[in-house]
């Protein structure tokens, strides 16, 4: 951090500013400059309220320079393993399923033709956080146990999302990633308590939320001891209401820039209609995304919710192999 004090400062007032600083065990070197008098201040500045140096007048700015998601931010090539999945840079992973588990045999006729068609991870919604509470809740508990049924039968990683701390236990015997939706990113008491578990977390970025706020929603979970955290973009709001959301694709290289997290993107809920799901998923994984997340039913004109922007098999099935040829023009595997 750098602390950059008025013309008129007086010695005074630095060394006051010093003292307070040495007593927190920062380490600080003072430049006295033509133009500028500057205090570099050397620790760790994330506990430190910063913008509290702002309350004396002769602080004319504070420059910090250390990024706030300490955890994050660390760049040391992580690799997350789900079960025989990694997720690394050299890979894309494909998570596909419907929006809501419905029942076992669905399942079972869909889980097959995905798995048959490079896709790693099934994804399932059992509690559905919908935004009007008169929509299809989800079938609870039974749906994530027809999940764990699935992932042992079909011997792949399933994924399903949690919306009240208190399920935290079902999840864990249940599924293999544990999905944090849009709407709870900043639920900071589930965050932090899933930080205590070792589950893989895909923790998704809310709609109304910047890049930044995102890393700090996933720094709940690694400060707390979880470091398999994977990043999600599903869109975000914005005047454009020609989609159900805006897809920033501009997260996919800021957030490789910012952090080795892996970062995913679903294109299913930022489209909200089943035409532009494939331009998004092949712009995604081109702008360098380590995975897709994508919502499929066999019959989306009956689904129990998200139907409008589910892919059917088929229109799926040819959209994997329009990823397989970005794949290996940009020195992937799939
Ligand atoms: C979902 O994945 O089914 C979902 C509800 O997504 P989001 O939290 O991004 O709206
Ligand atoms: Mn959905």
């Amino acid at each position: 951090m750098i602390i950059k004090f008025t013309k008129n400062v007086k010695d005074t007032q630095i060394k006051h500013i010093e003292s307070i600083l040495k007593k927190q065990n920062f380490t600080t070197t003072y430049i006295n400059g033509d133009v500028y008098k500057l205090l570099v201040v050397i620790g760790d500045t994330t506990q430190l309220e910063t913008k509290r140096l702002n309350v004396y007048d002769f602080v004319e700015d504070v420059i910090n320079i250390q990024k706030p998601y300490k955890e994050s931010s660390v760049k040391d090539k992580r690799k997350i393993k789900v079960g025989n999945v990694t997720f690394n840079d050299d890979n894309i992973v494909l998570i596909a399923g419907p929006c809501s588990i419905e029942d076992e045999k669905s399942m079972d006729l869909l889980v097959p033709k995905l798995i048959n068609h490079h896709t790693h991870i099934i994804r399932g919604g059992a509690f559905k956080p919908r935004t009007s509470p008169y929509s299809f809740q989800g079938i609870g508990k039974i749906g994530l146990e027809i999940l764990n049924k699935i992932s042992k039968k079909y011997k792949t990683p399933v994924i399903s999302e949690i919306t009240d701390v208190r399920d935290i236990d079902i999840f864990i015997k249940n599924v293999d990633i544990i999905q944090v939706g849009a709407r709870n990113m900043q639920n900071y008491v589930l965050l932090e308590e899933l930080g205590k578990t070792d589950k893989p977390i895909l923790l998704k970025r809310g709609f109304m939320n910047t890049i930044e706020e995102l890393l700090l929603s996933a720094e709940y979970i690694l400060a707390n001891g979880n470091k398999n955290v994977i990043l999600c973009e599903r869109g975000i709001r914005t005047f454009e209401n020609q989609t159900r959301s805006t897809l920033d694709i501009s997260a996919v290289p800021v957030l490789k820039k910012l952090t080795d997290l892996p970062i995913i993107v679903d294109p299913s809920h930022a489209a909200g209609h089943w035409e532009y799901v494939e331009s998004l998923s092949l712009a995604a994984i081109a702008a360098g995304a380590d995975g897709l997340m994508i919502e499929v039913h066999e019959n989306p004109e009956f689904a129990l919710s998200d139907g409008q922007q589910s892919l059917k098999p088929n229109n799926y099935f040819s959209l994997v192999d329009k990823i397989k040829l970005i794949a290996k023009a940009i020195g992937k595997k799939l």
